[in-house]
């Protein structure tokens, strides 16, 4: 059923690998004007097929493949896509973003995503030649590592696992060229189904509405990018790597399974030493002017160099501040298919089992042997990497350690330490995928690590500013745009704050205690919203592109309303209040000795995250809030609360 919107192949894919019927899944522009694309369309699709209660490494699972409206148009940073699935890491609804070339290539095969059902008897992989599809075996393929499997592939853009994935570690990824879908086990989805991998190729052109405009206004936004001191300067010359440093200053760089927030060697593990001692160049995923990713030259070859979290979450946080260990780890992780956060955080934990005798499995803080030992262990899961390829939450429930287990809802937390920055902290809680940074509004940036910084224990001021993060930047990701796009809405003058002591501290106390305008700002109607922001153009190109009707309090309704929907799909599974939490070392444990502000006061924020959004005190959207949003096709009396 084709679209009457551009930007849009207005097609998907509906494969059934039990069955090895192909057709065409039929979805509407109605939808399409609700849900953007990306991750929301994922989450409807699941919404509307998925049983409740089924098994995710079951054939009852469904995997959908998604690109988004501005996917492969060329505007700035829009190669991204999604994969979605319920994940078998959390049971909650899952989703892997990430900016390889597979969604541009998808597009242009002439269908926007691919709904995968069953199971194959034996491995294959998918092959998408525009409209000759085919289900082939991989037999060939099975065994071999994400870069040998992609070789083997050939021609076209690739989708692969490696043996985590194969081997069902529940927080396997899948690769991409040189971008990894990295969270909640979207590869362990695709082994439970015997695919090896998916290739696409086509020609087909993506269409666009008001081209003339759309192109002037790439190269305007592409300026804006380049001449914005986080985006044309920073995240090109130090990556992501950058945040290492200053996060250990400020005292929020997990370190020692979250423990502490400083650590004595970060500077061996920064983006500073990076840059100087082993950056070839940068690179970017593509359509991308920012070019954030790292190549670095080790024992005499070029590779993909490491980015923040890896750095953190298996440097700090397991004390090792060797950058020739994590390079290497980076790279075997991706070939063996495993995700480096959920690995770092599961072997932080492991340590600290095993350092309080609960578990005696060999791993210990700085012992750089026992990782790379245990890495390999959890990719095919012998011995104790059975029982580490389950992730930090189900290590706690065998083995005890609930109060210093750092996960939400079962996914582990990301490489920012929850106590020094409170709105962060109940980003994690709330996030809908579990413990995710960026699901959870990456308030971080505006409490500690970006110029201009609220006051980071300041618990009053956060549910507002959080619920705003957060639906903005799931309304960025479903658009089709990397996040880091939305880096330019902080002003380029706020870069020079830092410098100026006490112009930073008035300018971070106004922002803080005006908070009330923000929550007045997310209940201000839709219609009272009709402008484009210049600093953060995406709905205005999402308009470009397709010929929606799309302005920027329709695009903060889109993130708004898909992530009610992605919570609702949560209820249904059972998952509401009472796993929106943080472990005990977080909410009882001050970070610094006696000071008992920084701990998360969680309970004082839950209550007003949910009336702002318009949820009951059980975290239940109210109907009305339903209805305002244009969901109310969902039954609440039908939810598993
Ligand atoms: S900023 Fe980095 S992650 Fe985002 S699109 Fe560019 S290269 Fe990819």
């Amino acid at each position: 059923m084709a679209s009457r919107y551009k930007g849009y192949a207005g097609k998907i894919l509906d494969i059934n690998l039990t069955s090895g019927v192909i057709g065409e899944y039929s979805f509407s522009d109605k939808d399409r004007e609700r849900f953007l694309g990306g991750r929301f369309i994922s989450t409807k699709i699941l919404w509307d097929e998925l049983v409740p209660g089924i098994d995710p490494l079951s054939p009852d699972n469904i995997l959908v493949i998604m690109t988004s409206p501005l996917t492969g148009t060329g505007a700035p940073c829009s190669s991204r896509y999604d994969i979605s699935a319920k994940s078998p890491l959390t049971g909650a609804i899952g989703h892997s973003n990430s900016g390889g070339n597979f969604g541009i290539f998808l597009k242009r095969t002439g269908w926007d995503g691919i709904v995968i059902r069953g199971k194959a008897e034996t491995p294959v992989y998918i092959d998408i030649q525009e409209d000759d599809v085919q289900i082939k075996s991989a037999d060939h393929l099975w065994g071999l590592n994400t870069k040998e499997t992609r070789e083997k592939l050939g021609k076209g853009s690739t989708l692969v696992i490696g043996p985590g994935g194969e081997n069902l570690v529940k927080y396997a990824v899948v690769v991409c060229n040189e971008r990894v879908h990295g969270r909640t086990g979207m590869g362990a989805v695709m082994g439970s189904k015997n695919i090896k991998g998916i290739v696409a190729n086509g020609k087909k052109r993506i269409e666009i509405e008001r081209p003339d405009k759309f192109r002037a206004g790439v190269k305007k936004w592409v300026k804006m990018l380049q001449n914005h001191p986080a985006t044309g300067d920073l995240a090109p010359r130090l990556g992501t790597a950058q945040f290492v440093n200053i996060l250990s200053r400020k005292n929020a760089l997990p370190t020692r399974n979250f423990s502490r927030g400083t650590f004595e060697g970060a500077y061996n593990i920064s983006g500073e030493r990076l840059a100087k001692d082993y950056l070839v160049k940068n690179f970017g995923c593509p359509s991308c002017p920012i070019k954030c990713g790292r190549v670095v030259e080790l024992d005499g070859k070029e590779i993909k160099g490491p980015e923040f979290e890896i750095l953190c979450l298996m440097g700090s946080n397991l004390e090792i501040d060797d950058m020739d260990a994590i390079i290497r780890w980076n790279y075997e992780l991706d070939l063996l298919g495993i995700d480096s956060i959920t690995t770092g955080n599961t072997l932080g934990f492991a340590s600290e089992l095993n350092e309080k005798g609960m578990w005696d499995n060999g791993i210990e803080f700085g012992n750089k042997e026992a990782v790379s030992d245990a890495i390999q262990k959890i990719a095919y899961r012998k011995g104790i990497g059975d029982d580490l390829a389950e992730g930090v939450r189900f290590l706690s429930e065998k083995y005890g350690g609930k109060e210093f287990a750092a996960h939400s809802k079962g996914l582990e937390i990301a490489g920012y330490e929850p106590r020094a920055a409170v709105g962060h902290a109940l980003g994690y809680a709330t996030a809908n995928r579990g413990a995710c940074h960026l699901d959870g509004g990456y308030m971080i940036y505006f409490e500690v690590n970006g110029p201009m910084t609220l006051v980071p224990q300041h618990y009053r001021s956060k549910p507002s500013w959080t619920i705003l993060d957060q639906n903005l930047l799931a309304a960025i990701s479903a658009g089709g745009n990397c996040l880091f796009t939305a880096w330019t809405f902080v002003p380029n003058v706020a870069y020079k704050l830092p410098g100026m002591k006490i112009v930073s501290w008035i300018v971070s106390r106004i922002l803080t205690y005006t908070w009330f305008l923000i929550t007045l700002m997310l209940k201000i109607p839709k219609v009272l919203m009709k402008i484009n922001l210049p600093v953060l153009p995406h709905s205005k190109f999402i308009k470009l592109a397709t010929g929606m009707k799309m302005d920027f309090g329709l695009f903060m309704h889109a993130g708004e309303r898909g992530y009610t929907l992605e919570r609702l799909f949560n209820l249904r599974e059972g998952i509401g209040k009472d796993k929106d939490t943080l472990c005990r070392r977080f909410t009882d444990e001050p970070l610094v000795p006696g000071k008992a502000k920084t701990k998360v006061p969680l309970n004082k924020m839950l209550p007003k995250y949910y009336k702002i959004r318009g949820w009951d005190k059980n975290g239940v959207p109210k109907a009305k809030t339903l209805k305002r949003l244009g969901l109310d096709f969902v039954d609440l009396s039908r939810l598993n609360l």
